[in-house]
């Protein structure tokens, strides 16, 4: 384990193992509708170059970009985009790909911002579900696992843009956000 988790959450074949899950239920949902499977980068990257993979009908991929927590471990609350879609969402039905839900503040704006483009539908799916840290009503569609109240790094999930190529995911000690 890296010396600077407290403890691991999931490991790398519970986590391939959920996607994979994941990937079949997608696969009835979106079964003929062509749909664009969205990436929130940069956390969900990993999440979602293994789930399209184990989504097995033909659908297609962009990338988004927002802001909302800089390098700190608290939202601000604010959320911007800094990279858009390469292609116009009119009239596609869109699935949104995202690390995790923990307050709901950055999959609201995404999800407003896309119907407002006139997607025919917006779904969520998220690997990670923090039901504790919610501000606004939003739920994710699929999710891969609920996690406590606690700030998690691994697979994709950073902190100050570390951490992210970890194959599994687990809790940050304290005294790494304490430090800086
Ligand atoms: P929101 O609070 O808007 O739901 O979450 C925004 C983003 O904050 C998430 O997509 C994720 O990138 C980041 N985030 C939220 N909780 C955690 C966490 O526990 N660990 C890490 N590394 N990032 C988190
Ligand atoms: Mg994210
Ligand atoms: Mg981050």
């Amino acid at each position: 384990m890296q010396k600077d988790l407290e403890s691991i959450l999931f490991d790398e074949e519970q986590i391939q193992q959920r996607i994979q899950e994941l990937g079949k239920q997608l696969a009835v949902e979106y079964n003929e509708k062509n749909p664009l499977f969205i990436c929130v980068l940069k956390g969900a990257v990993l999440f979602m170059a293994d789930l399209i993979k184990r989504v097995d009908v033909p659908l297609e991929i962009d990338f988004m970009a927002t802001s909302s927590y800089g390098d700190a471990s608290k939202s601000s609350g604010v959320v911007r985009i800094l990279k858009d879609l390469d292609r116009p969402v009119e009239g596609r039905h869109v699935v949104i790909v995202e690390d995790i839900v923990d307050s709901g503040l950055t999959l609201r704006y995404l999800r407003e911002t896309l119907l407002h483009r006139k997607a025919a539908s917006v779904k969520i799916v998220s690997l990670f579900d923090k039901p504790e840290g919610r501000q606004v009503d939003i739920e994710p569609d699929w999710f891969g696992f609920r996690v406590p109240n606690a700030f998690i790094v691994g697979y994709g999930l950073d902190y100050a843009e570390r951490y992210r190529n970890l194959p599994y995911v687990g809790i940050l000690k304290a005294e790494i956000y304490q430090e800086s």
